[in-house]
């Protein structure tokens, strides 16, 4: 029988805490239900102990999804703990994170402390953990620089004192699949119980995370860390959806399984892309805009004769549906639920009327509208289910090489009054959102503007994303059309929307 292997996804806390990737609350919801969908066996959901805000989401995550467990992550001390409990203690199934360095150079310069110290503070603080939950993870960072007889005394320390899975985290992404496949080996034989987790978590600064976490499966690790297209620290962690459809993929030769629905990796992946405005690179592995594309002679010649010539797996399994059926103007309500349907969207009656109204309007502008389309309209209402103080009603931009940039925007506030500015800036962009700043008035920062055709095609819809910043908040706003100044203005009112009806923390309880 196929060993079963935990996905354990750190999109939210090791992800999260990159540069650019990071989540309102709002958005940190949105994504771990996604991954309650996925099926991920544990969702880390922050680390509460680094931030009011990463507390309350953490709770919040802990309180409305049931179908995985949420872990919290704490450093090996009784203030860490005690709060990432408080935390965590709503979920079904709560379980705490804690971490301590094992390597000489963690101990001796980070830590300051001897490794007598560290045995002494893993199993008071394991044992204080488990006081509070019974389900606790221990990881030795940056095991795999450790000595290896001091790692497994380590880990025997946190095993008596209660914890029930063992991480073995490659927190520099410096080791090799062999020496990882080694190390895992090691362990395994030298652990006083075989019935604990024995996890990995490996960093890709040198590309091999992935097939180090695969190495260390073989090896018998029973759990992996992972994160949702890879992000993470610096060059990021193991990608979940390549961990996945390696394992399924390969099944014959890893002998495992997961419990993971692969067809939500896709829409798993353009989520969080969406949520953070971080584009897929169109060659990433399983969900890149390439993956499954054919585009030498031979490639497709064979692939139309058999699939299987050159597609090792097919493009459904991941939920990246091939069916190129189109909608246009002339389809009704009905074609377009059944084609929601077929996607495997469940939504709202409101959400549909309110999705069906902006597929109406595209499908005036775009003769042919995809199941890409669908999908990114579908996401608007996902992702942008915002109030709109503000809304469009017009704008005018001229530019060009021998003039500056001046925009007319007209807004209407409320559904109520009307209000129209003019501004001049560096370009067409940023003179419209300058003549938005003018009306609201708001003291907002662009921090981040990018724009991505969602489909092929002159008439390709395009997807912009703004980053701004307001009152120390990162918040990201999203707009769709095929005119590419309409996306980007539409994405800056929404980042802006967002801003300002963002609920005030102590209302999150
Ligand atoms: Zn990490």
């Amino acid at each position: 029988m196929s060993r079963r292997i935990k996905i354990f996804d750190t999109t939210l806390r090791d992800g999260e805490q990159s540069p650019g990737c990071s989540m309102n609350f709002s958005e940190k919801m949105e994504m771990a239900r996604q991954l309650e969908r996925l099926g991920v066996d544990i969702i880390e959901a922050g680390f509460p102990v680094s931030s009011p805000d990463d507390f309350e989401s953490v709770k919040a995550i802990a309180k409305a999804i049931k179908g995985s467990t949420i872990a919290g992550l704490a450093r090996c001390v009784e203030g860490d703990i005690q709060r990432a409990y408080d935390a965590v203690k709503y979920a079904q199934s709560p379980r705490i994170h804690v971490f301590l360095a094992t390597s000489d150079i963690h101990m001796q310069y980070k830590l300051k402390m001897t490794p007598d110290q560290v045995v002494e503070r893993v199993a008071k603080m394991v044992a204080f953990a488990r006081s509070l939950c019974p389900d606790v993870e221990f990881s030795a960072e940056d095991a795999s620089r450790s000595d290896q007889d001091f790692l497994v005394h380590v880990f025997n320390t946190a095993i008596a004192a209660g914890a029930s899975t063992i991480n073995i985290p490659d927190t520099t992404g410096y080791s090799t699949p062999t020496e990882m496949y080694d190390l895992v080996s090691y362990v395994k034989t030298h652990i006083q119980n075989p019935h604990v987790d024995l996890s990995v978590h490996n960093h890709n600064d040198l590309g091999l995370a992935v097939a180090t976490s695969l190495a260390c499966i073989r090896a018998g690790a029973t759990q992996v860390e992972c994160t949702v297209n890879g992000i993470g620290e610096r060059a990021g962690n193991a990608a979940l959806e390549e961990i996945v459809m390696g394992l399924k993929t390969r099944q014959g030769y890893y002998d495992c399984e997961t419990g993971i629905h692969t067809k939500q990796i896709y829409r798993t992946s353009k989520l969080l892309s969406t949520i953070t405005g971080v584009p897929i690179s169109p060659t990433k592995s399983i969900v890149g805009a390439n993956a499954f594309a054919h585009e030498s002679g031979i490639h497709q010649h064979g692939v139309l004769a058999n699939r299987m010539t050159y597609e090792i797996m097919s493009p459904e399994d991941v939920g990246v549906n091939q069916n190129k059926m189109v909608l246009g103007k002339h389809s009704g309500k009905h074609a377009f639920i059944d084609r929601i349907e077929e996607l495997g969207y469940k939504m709202e009656e409101a959400d549909v009327a309110e999705a069906f109204e902006r597929f109406k309007v595209l499908a005036d502008r775009k003769k042919e509208i995809t199941d890409r389309d669908i999908e990114a309209l579908i996401g608007a209402s996902a992702v942008a289910n915002v109030k709109e103080t503000y809304k469009l009603k017009s704008f005018v931009v001229n530019s060009g090489t021998v003039i500056s940039a001046t925009a007319v925007v007209k807004l209407e506030k409320d559904g109520q009054e009307e209000i129209e500015q003019v501004a001049r800036g560096e370009g067409p962009i940023d003179a419209a959102f300058k003549a938005i700043d003018q009306i609201v008035g708001c003291h907002s920062k662009l921090e981040n503007w990018t724009i991505n055709a969602v489909t092929e095609g002159e008439d390709a819809l395009g997807e912009a994303i703004s980053k701004i910043s307001c009152n120390g908040n990162l918040v990201t706003g999203r707009g769709l059309s095929p005119d590419i100044l309409e996306a980007s203005i539409k994405s800056y009112l929404n980042a802006i929307n967002k801003a300002i009806n963002a609920a005030p923390k102590a209302n999150l309880e």
